[in-house]
């Protein structure tokens, strides 16, 4: 949800799971990442005339954006081909088929996906940092922090808004909090999701362990 500042009304968001599963990442927090015994339900990306009906659906239920969102490290043009063109065929449909505006959370990308995705229609990108650059070698280990700055950087450079938040809970402290805000404002993020952790069964992530060992202040 974006609240529109001065008439007390809010846009509202609804996302759609296009990939669910099976990441090759190890983010210590994520229910989709094969590095843990989830017990999700996976599946491959969806046919896109299934997210065309899911934004359809989100329109005619009042949301002004329609996210697709992916699990995966990045939806690789060059590696996936196959995958990328079903992506932007997602991306027309809805385009063409709704009024609706388009976000989308496909993981890194390079410059060039950036720009094709923008010129196809997307308007926002969603990238969250997690939490701040001092604590992220703390919960994954397959990425760092400055890929996800170059995503968001790519994205913006490409014309679309951003939507980049944290997940709070995950052991860090008032002063990764802080940090991970000034880097949004850094960045300059129209949208800023605030996720609160919700540990899944199965997750290595053990956020007593880490919160004793991390000194709450
Ligand atoms: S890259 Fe995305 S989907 Fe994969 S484990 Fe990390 S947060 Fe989850």
């Amino acid at each position: 949800m974006r609240a529109k500042l001065g008439d007390g009304t809010v846009d509202a968001c609804s996302i759609v799971n296009a990939k669910a599963g099976n990441c090759a990442e190890d983010c210590g927090f994520c229910a989709q990442s094969a590095h843990f015994d989830t017990g999700i339900e996976t599946h491959g990306f969806l046919d896109p005339e299934e997210i065309l009906a899911a934004a359809k659906r989100a329109e005619a239920d009042g949301a002004q954006r329609f996210g697709i969102v992916v699990a995966e490290k990045g939806v690789s043009k060059d590696k996936r081909p196959e995958e990328w063109a079903e992506v932007l065929r997602a991306v027309r449909l809805v385009r063409d088929e709704t009024d609706i505006e388009i976000d989308a959370s496909l993981g890194l990308l390079t410059q060039e996906e950036a720009n094709i995705l923008a010129d196809e229609g997307l308007n926002h990108y969603n990238h969250n940092i997690e939490t701040s650059p001092r604590y992220f070698d703390e919960i994954v280990s397959t990425h760092d922090f400055e890929d996800r700055l170059k995503t968001l950087r790519r994205a913006k450079n490409a014309g679309m808004d951003l939507c980049a938040g944290v997940i709070l809970g995950m052991g860090e402290t008032p002063a990764d909090r802080v940090d991970a805000a000034l880097e949004l404002r850094t960045i300059g993020v129209s949208s800023l999701p605030v996720n609160i952790l919700n540990p899944s069964r199965g997750h290595r992530w053990a956020t007593a362990r880490r919160r004793r060992s991390r000194k709450l202040t």
